[in-house]
């Protein structure tokens, strides 16, 4: 899963890596920033890999984004996308959230 290699570049403690698919192609891809990773701006300690891929990425309509978190012994942990990132995505037209959990992977429709 790409979303997962994408957040094995994570420089943070929670590894997260994020990436907009649409009709089979990838569109774009982010990890997760400290904010004094280049191209990201000093107002907030750091991006969540939605954010920074919203920051990064032309969205057009009916993309699906892909969520995975990377923990420590290089196994998926639950990545469902915040509230503050939930409205963010759906701001941005993109209703689909595929996310990894520790367990598998899960769902989330956003209005
Ligand atoms: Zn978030």
């Amino acid at each position: 899963m790409i979303a997962l290699k994408e957040a094995a570049y994570s420089e943070c403690r929670f590894r997260v890596g994020a990436v907009l698919v649409k009709g089979g192609r990838v569109l774009g891809r982010s990890c997760n920033r400290r904010r004094n990773c280049p191209r990201t701006d000093f107002r907030h300690a750091t991006f969540h890999a939605e954010e920074a891929l919203l920051r990064t990425t032309d969205i057009p309509r009916r993309a699906v984004v892909y969520v995975a978190r990377l923990g420590r012994e290089g196994v998926p942990l639950l990545a469902r996308p915040c509230p503050r990132c939930q409205r963010q995505l759906a701001a941005r037209g993109i209703s689909l959230a595929h996310y990894t959990t520790d367990t598998g992977s899960g769902t989330l429709r956003m209005s």
